[in-house]
């Protein structure tokens, strides 16, 4: 059996749980961060629900670019549903990770981190360029994603995080 979810829906919940799973110290850091970054005026007990849902629809913002295969796998894991669910619509089409080659970006060349692999987007896709932000060639940053996961080298864990179903849409030749 499956239960069918429009993507938008999807996306709400599962933001919500993000934000409710979070560790308390990492949410209240997160709710500083982002009330201050959009110039929201708040009381120190964080206690106005409005602030919740500021940090919520950044969180929401952030699944852009996500599979519905993803989202539906996290849900089902943090309800421990007994059945699965179909998430219905379309990703929005970001623009592929240099390094990665996941669909992980909503710009090019804005510094951006990835999602994935943790490249700094600086706009480049010259595989012999030496990246400044990421103290290394793309070259390394990419052999590095295909053997750890990530551009940095020994973190294998990552990898293995996201191997049972791709998070991103990869870049299609
Ligand atoms: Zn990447």
């Amino acid at each position: 059996m499956s239960v069918y979810l429009v993507r938008d829906m999807a996306i709400k919940l599962v933001a919500q749980l993000d934000f409710l799973d979070m560790p308390e110290e990492k949410r209240i850091d997160l709710m500083h961060e982002i009330l201050s970054y959009n110039e929201i005026e708040y009381d120190e007990n964080l206690t106005d629900p409005v602030y919740s849902n500021e940090v919520i629809s950044v969180i929401e913002e952030r699944y852009r670019g996500v599979r519905n295969q993803f989202i539906a796998a996290v849900i089902t894991k943090r309800l421990q549903l007994a059945y699965s669910i179909t998430i219905e619509g379309i990703p929005d089409d970001l623009y592929a990770c240099p390094c990665c080659q996941y669909k992980t970006l909503t710009s090019r060349g804005d510094y951006d981190i990835c999602d994935m692999c943790s490249w700094e987007d600086d706009g480049n896709d010259d595989l012999m360029h030496y990246s400044g932000p990421n103290h290394m060639l793309l070259k390394e940053g990419r052999a590095n994603f295909l053997t750890y996961g990530s551009m940095y080298p020994s973190s294998k864990t990552v990898k293995l995080a996201f191997s049972e179903i791709d998070k991103y849409e990869k870049k299609s030749y």
